[in-house]
């Protein structure tokens, strides 16, 4: 008889979910990630009394009030609303794109204006349904915003061209004629005060949790160790990259603790032009409004992903998606296997879609 109900690989938060609501269930689990910690990408560390976001700046927000109230059973919210800013040459704008960018970008006030100079900009264009993420932006915001907020940004972010990429990325991002720098539109929005990691500590409390364990020599050694298994790793190295590896973007941080007060005035800025090397400067204790004495920063460097680094972004281009479905297929045979999260499904999820698509999973699982 196997020891476990589950083995979950990835202690992030798909795998945390699939755990917290198994146990629940008076199933038995065991959760192992290859990193040295829980919680994935959601992942925060204590630094100077500031919650460091390791993988990245983290909002959560959703539209979805059954989400946000379950997750608000493991951490208390604060009332953060993310307002990047977007640093180009010596120019400063607000994000998302609203009528702050527009007024600062045009020297305009009205909607009305700014609807004209978009208008102008891409008439001679002639994009009807937008093929890519190229033309999907200029039929939004016009030749201006894209070349100065979009265009560097998305080439040094993707590592291609915004002609190759798919117009699905730009839509993540709100437009909006009126003055309002929120940069999402769900009705819930904030971050976990004392950070991330408590949510992913307060879920796998009822499971065994092995760190350091890569799930590959781990079966070897252990293969009737659970009945079943939940696999948050990706797809394509399950299967020995059998049809060939499905591209990834990685993120490298480069973090610093500096001895000032207020390094940025700000949780993000964006660094939109194409000569500096990093995408984003994130000021860490601005997401809980931290008063500490000294500042934590981290820029984020892309890059392409290759085997030894960390996968964080899938590439959901036509090419990438058709591969992964091959994938999927060998996947959907392996009736001991679930695949789920970013990289289990391949789908550049935000964290509340993680945590819907786990409960889903949990649902199709035990009902
Ligand atoms: P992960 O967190 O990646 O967890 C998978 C785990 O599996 C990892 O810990 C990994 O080490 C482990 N693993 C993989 N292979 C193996 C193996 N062979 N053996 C053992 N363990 C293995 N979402 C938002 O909603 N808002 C945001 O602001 C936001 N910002 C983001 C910024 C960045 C830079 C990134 C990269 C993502 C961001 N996200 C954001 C998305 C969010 O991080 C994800 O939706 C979520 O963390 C995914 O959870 P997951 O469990 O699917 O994957
Ligand atoms: N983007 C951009 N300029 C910016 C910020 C974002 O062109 O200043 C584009 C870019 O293509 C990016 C996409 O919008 O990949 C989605 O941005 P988001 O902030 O949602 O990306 P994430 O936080 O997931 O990296």
């Amino acid at each position: 008889m196997a020891q476990y109900d589950y083995l979950i690989v990835g202690a992030g938060l798909f795998g945390a979910v699939f755990a917290y609501e198994a146990t629940k269930r008076g199933k038995k689990c065991l959760v192992i990630d290859k990193r040295s910690h829980i919680g994935g990408n959601i992942y925060t560390e204590n630094i100077e009394g500031i919650n460091v976001h390791k993988y990245g700046a983290h909002i959560f927000h959703t539209s979805d009030k059954a989400i946000w109230d379950y997750v608000n059973q493991f951490a208390e919210f604060n009332n953060y609303i993310n307002s990047p800013v977007a640093s180009y040459k010596d120019e400063l704008y607000n994000l998302p794109f609203n009528m702050n960018t527009f007024s600062k970008m045009w020297g305009i006030k009205k909607p009305s204006e700014a609807k004209e100079i978009i208008a102008k900009q891409i008439a001679d264009l002639n994009i009807g349904e937008p093929a890519n993420l190229e033309e999907q932006a200029l039929k939004l915001v016009g030749t201006d915003v894209y070349e100065k907020l979009i265009k560097g940004y998305t080439e040094k972010q993707w590592g291609r061209p915004c002609s190759e990429l798919p117009s699905f990325i730009i839509k993540r991002l709100p437009l909006r004629f009126i003055y309002d720098n929120n940069y999402f539109n769900d009705r819930y929005q904030g971050i976990p005060i004392g950070g991330y990691t408590q949510i992913a500590e307060k879920m796998l409390a009822g499971s065994d949790v092995k760190t350091d364990t890569d799930y590959f020599e781990f079966i070897k050694e252990n293969p009737g160790i659970a009945d079943k298994t939940v696999y948050t790793g990706q797809i394509d190295e399950f299967f020995g990259y059998q049809y060939g590896p499905l591209e990834y973007r990685s993120v490298r941080f480069e973090t610093e603790v500096l001895n000032e007060e207020n390094y940025q005035g700000n949780a993000v800025v964006n660094y939109t032009h194409r000569d500096i090397p990093y995408t984003r400067i994130i000021e860490h204790k601005h997401f809980e409004f931290g008063k500490q004495e000294k500042t934590v920063i981290s820029r984020e460097y892309s890059a392409e992903w290759k085997p030894g680094v960390e996968p964080y972004y899938p590439v959901n281009n036509d090419k990438n998606n058709e591969l992964y479905l091959k994938y999927k297929a060998l996947g959907d045979a392996r009736k001991d296997v679930i695949f789920g999260g970013r990289l289990g499904q391949y789908k550049y999820y935000d964290m509340d879609k993680v945590i819907a698509a786990a409960l889903e999973c949990v649902n199709e699982e035990f009902n």
